[in-house]
């Protein structure tokens, strides 16, 4: 549902059939539906509601994903009416970074993340089981709130909100830990490199390409939630680091700000942002800019950026002129074809900090 233009409408139908598709779905079809605001009850309107349903059963689908949040009751309507499961982009988004936690410190902040999206929800039921009481007994509003249904929902977010302190005491805790690590990296001086970038730009396919890992290559928006460091070599021999982030996302659902930072941070302790950018996407440069906001959250303002506009092999030749036209100095490569790979290692070999002749930390 949306109320803007078709275009804009299409892009964010398209990437979150990309998360759909990370989340390990495949996707079957697509329904665009114009509407100033989306209908409270069925969130597409009744009558889309029951062209999907039929587009449902053609196709043999077993869930549908909205692409903007429902109300608890519009998924419960939505899903009376097209018989399948229904979800949306934060839950989506949610289950993607659950399969994808592996520290300590990313787990615990995706399970925080996903009793904050858990909490209205109990409430809104709540809510709906109020107002059902309300309109049994006449006048009386306010009745329903105090019954059975509502202590169960107290007890369950009460339970809630002890686990969600617990998670941010343990994630406090954890910080400096992390702290540690950084200074270690910092007094060892191994320059290091953040790769970061969009949605499926191709960045762990260009890290593959760039340091030979042979890691594995998934198609997967958040193949790293918490942030992998590989090592690798200059060509006259300096070692330095790789430090894969997690994706950036449209629209991402405040309550995983916080998830997405702790990756951050990692990329504002590094010598050099490797900033990959898919130029086969529709809008390059807008992909760039929410980057960029995001970067300047956390403070990598000081640390020289390289913009690498990937999958050359099929961008459009217009749009690769118009965004080199911005961004002259960026390098354009393939992660396929290889093409421009050994550029963007010449480049990278240039920006990555030399060490001084006059080193003296060996003394101790
Ligand atoms: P990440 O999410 O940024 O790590 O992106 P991936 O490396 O997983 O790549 C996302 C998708 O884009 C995968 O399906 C890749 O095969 C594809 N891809 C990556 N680089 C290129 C490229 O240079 N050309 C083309 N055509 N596809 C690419």
């Amino acid at each position: 549902v949306y109320s803007g233009s078709t275009e804009e409408a299409e892009t964010s139908l398209r990437e979150l059939a990309a998360l759909a598709e990370t989340a390990g779905s495949r996707v079957l079809d697509g329904v665009l539906q114009r509407r100033d605001t989306p209908d409270p009850s069925t969130y597409l309107g009744r009558g889309k509601a029951q062209e999907l349903a039929q587009i449902v059963a053609n196709v043999g689908a077993d869930t549908v994903i909205t692409d903007t949040e429902l109300a608890p009751s519009q998924r419960r309507a939505l899903e009376d009416v097209v018989k399948v499961k229904v979800i949306d982009r934060v839950a989506l988004i949610l289950d993607i970074f659950a399969q994808h936690a592996k520290s300590r410190e990313g787990k615990a902040q995706v399970e925080l993340a996903q009793l904050e999206y858990l909490l209205p929800r109990l409430r809104g039921w709540g809510d709906s089981m109020s107002r059902q009481a309300g309109g049994r007994v006449a006048g009386g509003a306010g009745i329903g709130s105090r019954g059975p249904g509502e202590t169960k929902i107290e007890l369950d977010r009460r339970r809630i909100r002890t686990r969600m302190a617990k998670l941010r005491r343990e994630i406090k805790a954890m910080a400096p830990a992390r702290e540690t690590k950084r200074s270690n990296r910092t007094r060892n001086k191994v320059p290091s490199v953040a790769i970061v970038g969009y949605t499926n730009a191709g960045k762990s396919s260009l890290l593959n390409r760039l340091t030979d890992a042979g890691v594995m290559v998934k198609n997967e928006l958040f193949a790293t939630l918490d942030p992998t460091v590989r090592q690798a070599h200059t060509a006259d021999g300096r070692v330095f680091t790789y430090t894969d982030t997690v994706g950036f996302v449209r629209n991402l659902p405040h309550q995983l700000v916080e998830a997405f930072r702790s990756t951050l941070e990692e990329a504002s302790d590094a010598d050099l942002l490797l900033h990959i950018v898919d130029a086969s996407h529709a809008d390059p440069l807008a992909q760039i800019r929410a980057v960029h906001e995001v970067l300047n959250e956390a403070e990598t303002g000081d640390i020289p950026e390289l913009i690498v506009f990937n999958k050359a092999d099929i961008a459009n030749p217009d749009t690769l002129a118009r965004v080199l036209n911005t961004y002259p100095n960026a390098v354009v490569v393939s992660a396929h074809s290889g093409q421009g790979v050994e550029e963007l290692r010449d480049r990278i070999d240039d920006l990555l900090p030399r060490p001084s002749h006059h080193i003296t930390a060996l003394i101790p």
